[in-house]
This record gives C-alpha cells, sequence and structure tokens, in this order.
C-alpha cells in the first residue's frame, strides 16, 4: 500500500470551511481510484491566527521543522496584515524551503462565462519563476540617500545616464535561477505528455536578464535534453521548446491558445500572464496552484482568506480541491486527479455552484461550501 504523508495548513478567514469541503473529496478520489491501496496520510501543521491562538506565535518552529522534513504540502489562505504586524507567512516559507517554481494550471471548465469566444482553447501551465527578478525586493525610493548613492555610482562609475530624482529598482537573474525553472518546466512537459514549452521573455529590450533567460533556457534544452526536445523550426519531437517575446506572447494567448501548452516565465511576466489567462477562462474562482523547490511541493489555492465571507458557509472550496488534484498528478496518481475533474466539470456544468461563479454562470443555482463538497462527493 502506497502511503503519502501530506503536511497541511488550514488557513485563516474561509480556511477552516474550504477544507472541511474539500479533504473528503480528495480522500474519496484516491479511494474509488485505488480502494485501500493508495491513501494519503494528513498532519496538520498550525500556522496563522491558528497558531497564534494556540501557541502565541504565528509560524511556530515546529511547523518550520516539520516542513524542512516533507515532501508534500498543502496550506488554505494565510492573511497578511497591510502596514503592520508580522512579515507574509507566505512568503517566509517561500523564502526559508527555496520554492522557486510558481505552477499554474490554467484550462477552462465548459459553462462558465468567459470574455473570449473559445476558452476552451486554453490549457496551459504556466511556470514562474519565484525567487528572482523585479521581485527580489532591491528598490530604493526617489529622492533617498540610497537611492542617490546607486544613481551617483551608476553615473559616476559605469556611465549610465539615470536622473538624480529617479527612483530606482534592480533585476537580478542568475544562470542558476534561470536554468532551474526551465528544467522544472521540461521536466513536467515530458513527464505529463505535453507538447511544447515556450519561454516567455522581454529579451528584445532587457538582453542581460529576460534575453539571458530566453538564452540559459535553450542551453539547459541542448545540455540536458538532447534526443527528447527539439527546438521550434528545427524537426519533429515529443516536446518542442520555443520562445516568445512577452507583449506578442499576450495577444498570442488570445488568439492562438492552442499552439502552447507549457510557458516557463520570468517572475514578473508570470504574474501578469498567469492572472490575465485566469480571466480568460472565467477568473480565479478555480484556480489552483503549487510552490516548488527541489525537495518539497507546497500547493495552495490562488485565492486568499476572503474575509467578507468567511464563517458564512460561502466559499468556493473548487481551488483548494483542484490544487488537491494537480498534488495527486505530481505524485503520479492521475486516475484520482481525474475523477476529481470530471466531478468539477459536473458540478459546473450543472451550475450548482457557489456564490462566486453563479455569477458567472447564467441560471446557476447558488449552494453553499459545504454543499458543494457533498455535490463533488456525489459526482465521483
Ligand atoms: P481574496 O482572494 O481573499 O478575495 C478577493 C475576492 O474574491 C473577495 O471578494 C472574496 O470574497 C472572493 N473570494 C476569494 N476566495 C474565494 C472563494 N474561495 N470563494 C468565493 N469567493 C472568494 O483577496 P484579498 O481580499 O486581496 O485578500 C484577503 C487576505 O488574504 C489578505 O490578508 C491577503 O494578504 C490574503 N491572501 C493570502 C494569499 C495566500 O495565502 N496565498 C493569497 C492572496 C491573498
Amino acid at each position: 500500500m502506497a502511503q503519502k504523508t501530506v503536511y497541511y495548513i488550514e488557513g485563516d478567514g474561509i480556511g477552516s470551511e474550504v477544507w472541511s469541503a474539500g479533504r473528503p473529496v480528495l480522500n474519496a478520489a484516491v479511494e474509488k481510484a485505488y480502494g485501500k491501496e493508495n491513501a494519503l496520510d494528513w498532519q496538520e501543521l498550525l500556522a496563522g491566527q491558528k497558531a497564534f491562538d494556540e501557541t502565541g506565535e504565528y509560524l511556530p518552529q515546529a511547523t518550520m521543522d516539520a516542513l524542512k522534513g516533507a515532501e508534500l504540502a498543502m496550506k488554505g489562505p494565510l492573511q497578511t496584515p497591510v502596514g503592520k504586524g508580522f512579515r507574509s507567512l507566505n512568503v517566509t516559507i517561500r523564502q526559508t524551503f527555496d520554492l522557486y517554481a510558481c505552477i499554474r494550471p490554467i484550462k477552462y471548465f465548459k459553462g462558465i462565462e468567459s470574455p473570449v469566444k473559445r476558452p476552451d482553447l486554453v490549457d496551459m501551465v504556466i511556470f514562474r519563476e519565484n525567487t528572482e527578478d523585479v521581485y527580489a525586493g532591491i528598490e530604493y525610493a526617489s529622492g533617498t540617500p540610497e537611492a542617490k548613492r546607486l544613481i551617483a555610482f551608476l553615473r559616476d562609475e559605469l556611465g549610465a545616464n539615470v536622473d538624480m530624482a529617479a527612483g530606482v529598482g534592480i533585476k537580478p537573474m542568475t544562470e542558476h535561477g534561470c536554468k532551474r525553472l526551465a528544467k522544472r518546466a521540461i521536466d513536467f512537459a515530458i513527464d505529463q505528455g505535453r507538447d511544447s514549452v515556450t519561454l516567455v521573455h522581454k529579451g528584445n529590450i532587457m538582453k542581460h536578464t529576460e534575453g539571458a533567460f530566453r538564452a540559459w533556457g535553450y542551453e539547459l534544452a541542448e545540455q540536458e535534453y538532447a534526443g527528447k526536445v527539439v527546438r521550434e523550426g528545427e524537426g519533429d519531437g515529443p516536446v518542442i521548446i520555443k520562445d516568445r517575446i512577452a507583449d506578442a506572447m499576450f495577444q498570442e494567448c488570445i488568439m492562438r491558445p492552442e499552439q502552447y501548452s507549457v510557458v516557463a516565465t520570468t517572475n514578473l511576466n508570470g504574474d501578469y500572464i498567469s492572472d490575465a489567462l485566469a480571466a480568460q477562462v472565467g477568473g480565479l474562482g478555480l484556480a489552483p496552484g503549487v510552490n516548488m523547490g527541489d525537495k518539497l511541493a507546497f500547493f495552495e489555492p490562488t485565492h486568499g482568506t476572503a474575509p467578507t465571507i468567511a464563517g458564512k458557509d460561502m466559499a468556493n472550496p473548487g481551488s483548494l480541491i483542484l490544487s488537491g488534484a494537480m498534488m495527486l498528478e505530481h505524485i503520479g496518481w492521475h486516475e484520482a486527479a481525474a475523477l476529481i475533474h470530471a466531478s468539477v466539470e459536473k458540478a459546473v456544468a450543472e451550475k450548482k455552484v457557489t456564490v462566486d461563479l453563479a455569477g458567472q454562470i447564467p441560471g446557476a443555482t447558488q449552494v453553499g461550501c459545504a454543499e458543494f463538497g457533498e455535490i463533488l462527493l456525489a459526482n465521483l
């Protein structure tokens, strides 16, 4: 019997509700697919408000220690107070465990209203680099001594023409960082039988960062995947590696989404493109995600704590459940994942959905969080 330990954090706000509706669906899908052969062994870890109430700390050391040895984890949303209190728990976890790849599959569920004509043609998985780029946090406000010092250095030592009054940010990108992200995307395409990986960059303008991302991606493909991948225009292969400039890629996502499958991209491009694609298929309501390092894969819904509907049995547990399905795919339990996808498809097609989706499906019947979970269970 294969038993997989999954550490889970309930999360704040709607976290407890989406878990109580969602976890039985994940367990039942595994049981339906494999009987008693496979099972998920859930181990709770404390973080957020629940941790604070029980231990006096928002991110207890015991949680971090358990995650150090973990391969699989899932979390509900964690609240980040704006402008006060502690640093984002999400960012702390991401940085501590070097979860460098943010992965978001974007697929259409039939019946949801979309702003485009053929949302069904979108079936992409975005691999967004999660640690570098302008998100590295090296930024100085206009007029500060730090900004002035940096600009003086750029002008005096490097001859750069920068206005002394500018705010400045730095965009560091390394060969190591870019290649490990590209490797993740190519491995995924090969494992999951996807037919292409597109490197999305703005290398025509930012040659030594975005352009380097493209060059390192191709270099990795040539060095490590000879015979397994083929560069676009150089023949046929099971996986084609291509690249697109970011602005052109946004057009492609709308005009020809069927030509793209796996996308590997830098941090800022990835942020934009995953939300734009999610909107194309009808918003974030069902969007799952994962942040992955070399050891730990941390699955989570893409939404936040939804404080205004918390405790009202209104939340959609779909994003959490589909994040769980992603986890099942990640460990090779494809049959169980397929059952979950089919179950969500059926619920949406039958128009029995939570409030967020009801607004996007003409003629829908609105159900609560717990009832939606029961519908998904019955559909398995
Ligand atoms: P949010 O995602 O919580 O809410 C945005 C809107 O979507 C709200 O109208 C909300 O009611 C609705 N919504 C979100 N999830 C829903 C669901 N499952 N079902 C139905 N409706 C849903 O974003 P926000 O308001 O910007 O953030 C609230 C808090 O969540 C903040 O403290 C923020 O820092 C945190 N947050 C955490 C994560 C995370 O843990 N990964 C992600 C985003 C936001």
